[in-house]
């Protein structure tokens, strides 16, 4: 539906043009340039009208106040601070990526969270990358004003660019004429000559670009395979996001957001071809040996010798507030909660803010599984806090709604008992699941395999996933609620269960 609309506006404009064609071009033939990045910390769509439905808060559970939603927006308010702070340092690149100082900030600061909520045996494990990391420190993609570019048109810098993962220029910056070669829907690749250039593709997520990621980078190696030196990947979402996601592309490849994506794609449409080219620099390293983190803390239950382990990841890319600055507060939200004497849970719980999530190399749970052998026999199941509170955005048109995003829930071995507790909390707390529960766990539990016990979790990956519109106000404080009175209510129901109907054979 967009390409036509692409199109016609483009017949509009040519109309006109038209019309005055005894004139010289205008500078960029007359497409006002892009408004840039903005104060990327704002949500990317005016959330300020949007009321969630409050949580529901049963009856002899309202003294339950480590649960309120305006509790845990605190928490998240500072998380996502680690994360703004890591940006007005400097990073380009910001978050809190493992490795570097806003994770480490982030792990400092639920150490001291388990602390003081009187958790046993805090403590934060350092382990160490096994794989060098990919870290672009500074770039830019910017459009140069040549003659074809129109008398007194100026250079325009993309600022939403952000380069791919993996993605080098060694030998320096590159200058090359821009290409656009369509939609990575397309049925084939246009029969034109990409050698030299800097080659343009659209592609269109439903929900996050993640969804993208094969047809993206596939068309990008295949372009690369003949000859363009660089790709830009125009990600059809709203305003100027900068996306963090893809990798391999085979060449220099960059993400772009819809705002600079829509300028850069009428100019060439309007150039028809004719010498518009960008000048494109990026400068990356290579980093060995990062430090990976994990905080873990322990609430002793009343059969003490059985652990569930309850997990978030605590690193982030960009603001990263439903990934996983949302998970992580409702994850000390339930240390405080369970930490009290009269909140006791039947087994021995253990809380684990996962650092690595995003690094290759730095997984924190596979660390975590290795560093501690005792957790094999004692452990009965891991539950794994991840995007459970954002609002719920959505593609075509883009928009966003009073209510959170549906998240999938996923119990590794189907257990019945396991489906029938979230069933029970889903019911009493409104907690935006699915109704259809399946065996799949993608996300941050894949590491603890190894302890072949039953692994769960609620997720999704809606449009503002590894995005820099995943801001603090995308964030429903109800649904922080829901999500922590439905996971105190699940973790009690889990604590209780026999073991054998937790893993039945
Ligand atoms: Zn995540």
């Amino acid at each position: 539906m967009r390409k036509p609309l692409f199109f016609l506006a483009i017949a509009v404009v040519l109309t006109t043009a038209t019309v005055h064609v005894a004139q010289a071009p205008p500078a960029w033939f007359g497409i006002a340039p892009p408004a840039g990045i903005g104060d990327p910390h704002r949500p990317i769509l005016d959330v300020s009208a949007l009321k969630p439905a409050p949580a529901t808060v049963l009856s002899g559970e309202e003294k339950n106040v480590d649960l309120s939603g305006a509790a845990i927006r605190r928490d998240l308010d500072a998380i996502v601070g680690f994360a703004k702070a890591d940006r007005a340092r400097g990073e380009k690149a910001w978050g809190r990526i493992t490795g570097f100082r806003g994770a480490d900030d982030t792990h400092a600061w639920v150490l001291q969270q388990f602390k003081a909520a009187g958790l046993r045996d805090v403590e934060t494990q350092a382990y160490t990358a096994t794989q060098a990391t990919w870290h672009p420190k500074q770039w830019q993609v910017r459009l140069l004003a040549n003659d074809a570019a129109g008398p007194g048109a100026r250079d325009v810098i993309l600022e939403s660019a952000f380069p791919t993962s993996g993605s080098q220029l060694p030998s320096g910056p590159i200058i090359g004429s821009l290409l656009f070669v369509g939609a990575t829907t397309d049925a084939a690749l246009p029969e034109v000559n990409v050698t030299g250039k800097i080659v343009v593709q659209t592609l269109h997520p439903p929900a996050g670009a993640y969804s993208e990621r094969t047809r993206t980078t596939e068309r990008a190696r295949e372009l690369a395979k003949r000859g363009a030196i660089a790709v830009l990947n125009v990600i059809e979402q709203a305003g100027n996001m900068h996306v963090r996601d893809f990798s391999n592309c085979g060449v220099p490849c960059f993400n772009l957001g819809s705002d600079d994506g829509r300028f850069l794609i009428g100019v060439l449409q309007r150039a028809n071809g004719a010498g518009i080219q960008a000048r494109i620099s990026l400068d990356t390293e290579m980093l060995d040996a990062l430090k990976g983190h994990n905080t873990i803390g322990i609430v002793t239950g009343k059969r003490a010798e059985e652990i569930v382990i309850v997990n978030a990841h605590a690193d982030g890319w960009f603001d990263a507030a439903g990934d996983n600055g949302d998970g992580l507060a409702v994850l000390v939200a339930l240390a405080r909660h369970f930490a009290k004497p009269a909140n006791q849970p039947a087994r021995t719980l253990l809380f684990v803010a996962s650092g690595g999530h995003h690094g290759g190399g730095m997984n924190g749970p596979g660390n975590l599984v290795t560093m501690n052998p005792q957790l094999k026999g004692k452990a009965v199941l891991v539950l794994n806090l991840e995007h459970i509170a954002q609002l719920r955005f959505q593609n075509d048109p883009f928009r966003v709604e009073a209510t959170e995003q549906p998240m999938g829930f996923g119990i590794s071995n189907e257990a019945p008992a396991i489906a029938d507790a979230a069933r029970r909390g889903m019911q009493r707390y409104g907690f935006a699941l699915r109704p259809n529960f399946s065996s799949s766990i993608a996300g941050d539990l894949g590491g603890y395999a190894p302890l072949g016990v039953p692994r769960v979790q609620a997720i999704h990956s809606g449009p503002m996933y590894h995005t820099s519109g995943d801001t603090l106000d995308t964030i429903s404080t109800p649904g922080l609620e829901r999500a922590a009175r439905f996971y105190a209510f699940f973790v009690n129901e889990i604590a209780r269960t026999d073991r054998a109907a937790l893993q039945p054979k």
